[in-house]
């Protein structure tokens, strides 16, 4: 059963299984200072539907309902409102929000849909409710992003980021946009929170592991510069994601590779996989001949273009020359 209820602007429809998740939990008193009491008063408003529910439907009816009106007693759906309120470009973009829960790790998020994307789904475990820091922050990180999508200055572009090339290159884009995307959303929420400036050490920890195989200092400016500066249009990091020579272009310039040399965490010129090093000198017999059973596999490729160690190690394998 749903039951709207009017926001500013927006209907806002909840799962009744979250709002009945929910309230039983903080009933449960298993929240931050569990409010004394909260069990005794879920008990009274329950009572009275046990006593004149007409059936097991009526009764589910009336549970439903008194669900809902504690989920909105208890704060929890004006929370819900206060952050959504935060973002006037979601509020003037949406006719309807429908909440609901969040099943598995990783189905939480909000995100537009339905009917010329009017619709502001927002999928929320409800543990979350619980800890009401945590969802203020994972809320704001999630609607700071539809509120990207939504400015026209921000340019967002749905579908593929490198189409056409092997899903391992796409995932790999996808993961660097994320986090890219990510530490210009927490700037922003630090600049108007401040209590989210303690991000900016995890998101340089982040950034650090996914390029670690490029100077130390691209991390440091990359977070400084998303972090401090204005957002940068989605073309833009989708340039940089996708490509390292724009990454180092716009955060490490003096760090610019000679034309031709291979740049750390590019993709191999066979396999495409993105790799630290390849092998690019051919100077024993065994080598030499390697690189000209490569060239009859692949006309274009030219030894200067290097390998990666692995197709080196197959080819070696085939040639009977790797033990
Ligand atoms: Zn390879």
């Amino acid at each position: 059963m749903q039951i709207a209820v009017p926001v500013p602007r927006a209907v806002l429809h909840v799962e009744s299984r979250l709002t009945r998740l929910v309230v039983e939990a903080g009933a449960a008193g298993d929240g931050a200072g569990g409010a004394e009491g909260l069990p005794k008063a879920l008990a009274l408003a329950l009572e009275p539907v046990y006593r004149r529910a007409a059936g097991a439907a009526d009764r589910a009816d009336g549970f439903d309902a008194v669900y809902r009106h504690l989920f909105s007693e208890w704060g929890y759906e004006g929370l819900i409102e206060e952050l959504v309120s935060e973002h006037p470009l979601v509020v003037a973009a949406v006719d309807e929000i429908w909440l609901g829960c969040a099943e598995r790790q990783g189905s939480a998020g909000a995100d537009l849909g339905g009917p010329a994307l009017r619709q502001l789904g927002i999928c929320l475990p409800a543990a979350l409710f619980l800890e009401p820091e945590a969802l203020r922050l994972f809320l704001r990180r999630e609607l700071l992003h539809v509120e990207d999508t939504l400015d026209p200055g921000f340019g967002y572009r749905p579908g593929p980021l490198r189409a056409g090339r092997p899903g391992a290159m796409e995932n790999l884009a996808r993961d660097r946009l994320r986090l890219l995307w990510g530490i210009s959303v927490d700037g922003r929420l630090a600049r108007r929170f401040p209590v989210y400036e303690k991000l900016r050490a995890e998101r340089l920890a982040q950034a650090r592991g996914m390029y670690r195989s490029l100077p130390d200092a691209l991390p440091e400016r990359l977070v400084a510069a998303l972090w401090l500066g204005s957002r940068p249009r989605f073309e833009e990091l989708r340039l940089q994601v996708c490509d390292h020579e724009r990454l180092l272009e716009a955060y490490l310039p003096e760090a610019r590779p000679e034309a031709g040399a291979f740049l750390p965490g590019s993709p191999c010129a066979l396999c495409s996989f993105p790799v630290a090093r390849v092998v690019v000198e051919w100077e024993s017999e065994a080598e030499r001949r390697l690189a000209l059973r490569i060239g009859g596999d692949f006309p274009t490729w030219r030894p200067e273009f290097g390998a990666c160690e692995r197709c080196v190690e197959g080819y070696a394998v085939r040639e009977g020359t790797w033990l």
